[in-house]
């Protein structure tokens, strides 16, 4: 059992007086393998008067130069992507395939693309005779999931650093080994002391407590909607900015005449690749009702193909939940789609074999207002809903409290025409390839901001006008 008994904040590794610590639990084996100490109070304190006393310098220091430890970092993480994506299989049981070829692709492409954008970002501009400056707001607490362990600490920590801001950054309990090595890397990139900080511990003791810090700026949080609502107590306590990415229920609408057998693995594969936990997952698949017989036949065979089990088989699509509480959330979602009258056509069950497996799973005659076709599942489970019309088809793909993904396949001038009424962040037509410079974030209960790019890095600026 390895032992990480250790804080940084202040540029060093720091002991703490604290005697708890957090498990970190292979999920394929259900064993306990790390344990990571607990944050107290008087830790978080010390953290973030480190990063208060940093922002004032860091603040100031030219953006190409912050650019230059960014790079750094960057460089770092590239150096030692093989253990960084081992290690996310070990906490988070996800695929290696999925670690090695899209989670740590992703935070290198998307710390390369914001690096590219910010060279033509100008922090001053004019308005009529007045000067507009942009800087940091200073300290923000960056609060994040365990499904895409180092993206979803990246997708704050670059564009904060890059506006200027300093950090402190609560990973989720189940996978904080991941931030560890984040720490280290910018620990060997050199970065001034305060202006990188890390506390681990679980999220409604030390993520709370940090939160509601007074000389906390700006809340970051990515997680489920319910901890985001909760934040906006702690975020009223001194006029805190807050920056959510909440979850979704998002739709792939399939319209006839486009590519059924792309738009039924389209969405499949975005409910098995992770185990189906990503926030932007195509959960409900919408057919029009002549078309669910082919549905079922392409569903059908294509599941035959799957491979689940041990994450670390190279030939592995579909690993563990993280955690037992996870498995045990997604199992009684599959038990709610069975009572309230949805039909299991593949899968819903867990699986006997030691770990936390659920067979992958997809639900048919399901109606739009089940439970399991409106609240979040995070598993590996699919809705097919059947509609009659395209005016249908858009009703049923908005009628959602979230609002953070989608994707329509069909004849272009139609597939635009619904992707132009769907009220999401984030759609793609016909397969159309991401930019990980395009803004990624949610409408309605998804949340606020943004993240990615320039627009990721508004949402860490403060304006300020000089009237001369
Ligand atoms: P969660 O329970 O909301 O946890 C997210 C983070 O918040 C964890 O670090 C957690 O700590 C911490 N936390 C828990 N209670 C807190 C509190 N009272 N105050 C401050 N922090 C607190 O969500 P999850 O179950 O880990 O993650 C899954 C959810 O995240 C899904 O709903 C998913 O859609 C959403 N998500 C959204 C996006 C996006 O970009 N929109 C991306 C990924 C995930 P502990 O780990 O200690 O519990
Ligand atoms: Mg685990």
């Amino acid at each position: 059992m390895k032992l990480y008994d250790k804080l940084f904040y202040d540029g060093q590794w720091q002991t703490t007086d604290s005697k708890d610590f957090l498990e970190v639990v292979d999920s394929a084996t259900e064993e306990a393998f790390a344990k990571v100490v607990q944050a107290t109070h008087a830790d978080v304190d010390k953290a973030v008067a480190s990063a208060k006393q940093a922002f004032t310098s860091w603040n100031v220091t030219p953006p190409e130069k912050r650019a230059a430890y960014v790079e750094k970092i960057l460089a770092g993480i590239e150096k030692r992507q093989t253990e960084i994506a081992d290690t996310i299989v070990n906490e988070l049981g996800t695929s290696s395939t999925y670690a090695k070829e899209s989670q740590l692709p992703l935070s290198i492409g998307e710390i390369k693309s914001t690096l590219a954008e910010f060279k033509k970002f100008k922090f001053e501009e004019e308005i009529d005779d007045a000067l507009l400056i942009k800087e940091g707001f200073g300290v923000v607490a960056c609060v994040t999931p365990w499904n895409y362990p180092l993206n979803q600490i990246q997708r704050k920590i670059t564009p904060a650093l890059l506006a200027g801001n300093t950090v402190v950054v609560n990973p989720a309990s189940n996978t904080p080994l991941t931030a560890i090595i984040y720490a280290e890397i910018i620990e060997e990139a050199g970065l001034p002391n305060g202006v990188f900080n890390l506390v681990t511990g679980s999220g409604s003791d030390t993520g709370d407590y940090l939160t509601k810090h007074p000389d906390v700026a700006v809340i970051s949080f990515t997680g489920s909607t319910d901890v985001g609502k909760s934040l906006y107590q702690n975020a009223s306590t001194n006029i805190k900015k807050l920056v959510l990415e909440l979850g979704g229920k998002s739709a792939m609408v399939y319209l006839k005449g486009g590519d059924l057998e792309y738009a039924v693995k389209a969405s499949a594969d975005t409910v098995l690749n992770n185990q189906g936990q990503t926030c932007s997952a195509l959960t409900r698949l919408l057919v029009p009702e002549d078309k669910l017989a082919e549905t079922k036949a392409i569903l059908a065979d294509y599941y035959q193909t799957i491979k689940v089990g041990d994450p670390k088989d190279s030939d592995t699509m579909v690993g563990p939940m993280v955690s037992s509480d996870q498995m045990k959330r997604v199992l009684n979602y599959i038990e709610k789609g069975k009572a309230e009258g949805a039909e299991v056509f593949i899968g819903g069950h867990r699986i006997d074999r030691p770990g936390y497996f659920i067979e992958p799973t997809v639900f048919i005659n399901v109606s739009n207002d089940m439970t399991i076709a409106q609240e979040e599942i995070f598993g590996p489970v699919l809705s097919v809903i059947t509609y009659k019309t395209q005016e249908e088809a858009l009703e049923i793909a908005n009628d959602s409290v979230y609002g953070l993904s989608g994707a329509v396949v069909g004849p272009s001038e139609a597939a635009f025409e619904v992707a132009r009424q769907l009220r999401t962040g984030n759609i793609t037509v016909n397969g159309g390839k991401r930019s990980a410079k395009a803004p990624f974030g949610g409408y309605k209960e998804s949340g606020i901001g943004r993240e990615n790019g320039l627009y990721g890095l508004e949402d860490y600026l403060e304006l300020k006008v000089l009237f001369r």
